[in-house]
């Protein structure tokens, strides 16, 4: 109630009434730094979410109900009523109408303080009550008859951790007082864009004159905050293009291709049983040319899922190897990384190539034999899960380091690899980096995420691909559903039945805890189904995140080799598991996955020629976003467009996951709207670094702190 008081007085000034000084630490009772406001920038940059209009005065008798209003008035009457609640009821009255304040937190001072008599001006809610007007719990003070009215609207913070409003305002104001806003941006670029001045958008922006349209600004498609918002992402793509340019500085070995037929990607080629298809060529092709440089490279191979990028990355690995170098393979689940191993070592292996495995669920003595041959230079591919990153881990010369499915691992982990190289080259090369994704990432999102890394991109699946076909029912046809698996799996077809998620339990997990709800819904689905099938109920196998990593790439096998012909599993199914006989999947409850998870797992079929099913259940209610995201699934089988999609949807936080860092960053942009920005964003950012490197510099910090000197290379 306090906070309410002290709507209209004096709130304390903070601590210091100066600008605080950037970089100055501050202790935890400050309110400002309880909200990550420390310099003048940080309050600058702590936008409002929207605004209230306190400058006019409205007549009692024009409240409307339900809305917002500020009145002047004076007190008849303040009464204290006893009660089963016990409030305070003022009475006030203007020329012409009559108010009653209620309250029902109040302070015993406050009927002594509204006392008749007194003029309040009161902000609140005007509610149509059984007895006139009224307004529950206002803001009111006590005020002098001509006390001057707010000339501008008045903002309203982002606050909490305790810090009030008016704390807010004032700490704002005095920040943005004393602050100096030169403009990074030179005028022609401002005029060309059309954008305001940055001076002008910050105080537009904290203290919007009267006649400003507001609308917009809580929108935030106004001018002002369409400066902010291009501010932002130059800031992100300057540092980008810092970070590309660092890169180039930093040494690596070069790998290059060894020419003639005898070149082990060469031979490769030759014995694949298949013909690369045009997009796999071209993005081996950039990757050779990354490899023979003495530049670190930092590429993503982006490919929907079956494109093919695995022998893509073989053919790196492969270049890799015949220029003596040692080269790893980490995947982010022991079902997958088992896959690659199984895959890089058929096509490798014949070829001379000696291949190790490391993996979290490796016997003692294995994973020590495997640990020597690697350190000796004994071992040229390594394949394995975020074991190869353990410290326990020393290379005798990496070269280069292969992360697939990247969005799954955190930066940390992706750097640590890198270190790795650096660890055992002795001098200051690092290995060569090659990332791959098989949730394509729309062009906006690759722009603002990736900026500082080169793409390649497999746009066309291999050819003989028959498109899945995707079907959606409500979970009320489960039993037709069920029918059809069992016609299936009695013709000697393979299906998967897919339910929610039962939480990937890390390594060391894997034996303790108790098993959850869901994993008990996946063992009695999968009971059910062994029912349903009656006599060849022992042709289904269950594949779950807390399952040991042994028993899971047993049941695995089985599958592949078609001893089971149907898999219930849960999304550990989800990435890179290559099956190409499986025909038909099914999705319990659809409307629980996001859709680019859902394109993940129907593209576990139809990566064969047999045509291809996908059912997607789903259960009521089906909220608006669900029902959007199962129509675009059923009615598209591109993943791009489908991840543009789910861009738009869900945003790209969603999309990425939480893992992916770099969007946080942006505060104030919005990817799914401001494309268009970034795209200019970036070329702007080209000819400030090049021209006005000060200014530049004097933009980085203010977006991205101090203490990081982004142009030094
Ligand atoms: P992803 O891009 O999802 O990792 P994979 O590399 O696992 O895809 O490839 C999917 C399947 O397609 C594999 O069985 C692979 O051997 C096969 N494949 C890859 N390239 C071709 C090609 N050019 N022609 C035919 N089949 C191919
Ligand atoms: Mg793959």
């Amino acid at each position: 109630m306090k906070q309410r008081l002290a709507f209209y007085a004096s709130p304390p000034m903070p601590r210091t009434t100066r600008s605080p000084s950037p970089g100055t630490p501050r202790s935890k009772s400050d309110p400002g730094a309880r909200l990550g406001l420390v310099s003048a920038w940080d309050f600058a940059l702590h936008l409002p979410l929207h605004y209230i209009d306190e400058t006019r005065l409205t007549p009692i008798a024009a409240l409307r109900d339900g809305v917002s209003a500020v009145v002047q008035a004076t007190v008849r009457s303040a009464e204290l009523m006893a009660g089963r609640r016990r409030q305070l009821r003022v009475r006030v009255t203007d020329d012409a109408g009559e108010l009653e304040l209620r309250f029902f937190h109040f302070y015993p001072g406050w009927q002594r303080q509204y006392a008749p008599g007194k003029l309040l001006r009161i902000r609140g809610e005007a509610r149509a009550g059984l007895f006139g007007m009224e307004m529950v719990h206002p803001a009111c003070q006590v005020c002098e008859a001509d006390a001057p009215l707010p000339r501008g609207f008045t903002p309203v913070y982002p606050a909490g951790a305790g810090v009030g409003q008016p704390w807010l305002r004032r700490a704002t104001a005095a920040a943005l007082a004393h602050l100096d806003v030169p403009d990074p941006l030179p005028e022609a670029v401002r005029k060309r864009m059309r954008l305001p001045g940055l001076g002008a958008a910050l105080a537009l922006l904290h203290a919007p004159p009267a006649g400003t349209n507001i609308a917009a600004l809580e929108d935030r498609t106004h001018p002002a905050w369409t400066r902010i918002k291009f501010d932002e992402l130059l800031a992100q793509q300057m540092a980008q293009q810092c970070a590309r340019a660092r890169r180039q500085s930093r040494h690596a070995c070069p790998l290059p291709l060894v020419p003639g037929a005898g070149a082990l990607a060469r031979r490769l080629i030759a014995a694949l049983p298949f013909e690369l298809t045009h997009d796999q060529r071209c993005c081996a092709a950039e990757i050779a040319a990354d490899l023979a440089r003495a530049q670190p490279m930092h590429r993503l191979l982006q490919g929907d899922v079956g494109s093919g990028k695995t022998v893509v990355a073989a053919l790196a690995a492969a270049q890799a190897i015949d220029a003596g170098f040692q080269c790893v393979l980490m995947a982010p689940t022991d079902l997958l990384a088992t896959q690659h191993l199984g895959k890089l070592a058929g096509w490798l292996e014949p070829l001379g190539v000696r291949v190790a495995w490391l993996g979290g669920s490796q016997g003692r003595a294995a994973k020590a034999l495997a640990l020597t041959q690697v350190a000796a230079g004994e071992a040229d591919l390594i394949v394995g899960t975020h074991a190869v990153i353990q410290d326990r881990v020393r290379f005798a010369r990496l070269g280069l380091a292969i992360v697939d499915e990247q969005h799954r691992f955190g930066v940390a982990q992706r750097l640590s690899l890198r270190a790795k190289g650096l660890e055992t080259a002795g001098d200051a090369r690092e290995p060569h980096l090659l990332t791959m994704s098989a949730t394509p990432i729309p062009r906006t999102l690759a722009m603002a995420l990736y900026g500082d890394l080169d793409v390649s991109t497999i746009a066309s699946a291999p050819p003989g691909r028959t498109p899945v076909r995707t079907r959606v029912f409500a979970a009320s046809r489960r039993d037709a559903v069920i029918e059809r698996v069992r016609t299936l799996v009695s013709e000697g077809r393979q299906v998967y039945w897919v339910c929610p998620l039962v939480e990937e339990a890390p390594e060391r997990d894997i034996t303790g805890g108790s098993p959850s709800a869901e994993l008990r819904n996946v063992e009695a689905t999968c009971t059910e189904l062994r029912a349903a099938l009656g006599a060849q109920g022992n042709l289904v196998g269950l594949v779950h995140g807390r399952l040991r990593a042994t028993r899971k790439a047993e049941v695995m096998a089985e599958f592949v080799a078609a001893r089971l012909r149907l898999l219930v599993a849960t999304t550990v199914i989800e990435v890179g598991v290559d099956v190409p006989t499986a025909s038909l999947m099914v999705i319990e409850h659809a409307e629980r996955f996001g859709l680019s998870q859902l394109h993940q797992l129907r593209g576990r079929v139809g990566r064969g020629a047999m045509a291809a099913e996908c059912l997607l259940l789903f259960s009521e209610p089906l909220s608006d976003m669900a029902r959007a995201r199962l129509r675009a699934l059923r009615d598209s089988t591109d993943g791009f467009a489908l991840a543009q999609k789910d861009l738009e949807l869900r945003g790209p936080g969603e999309l990425l996951g939480q893992r992916q860092s770099g969007l946080q960053a942006l505060r104030h942009a919005d990817l799914r709207t401001d494309a268009a920005l970034l795209e200019q964003a970036r070329e702007v950012a080209v000819d400030l670094l090049r021209d006005d490197p000060a200014a530049a510099r004097m933009h980085l910090e203010r977006w991205l702190g101090a203490g990081t000197d982004w142009l030094a290379a």
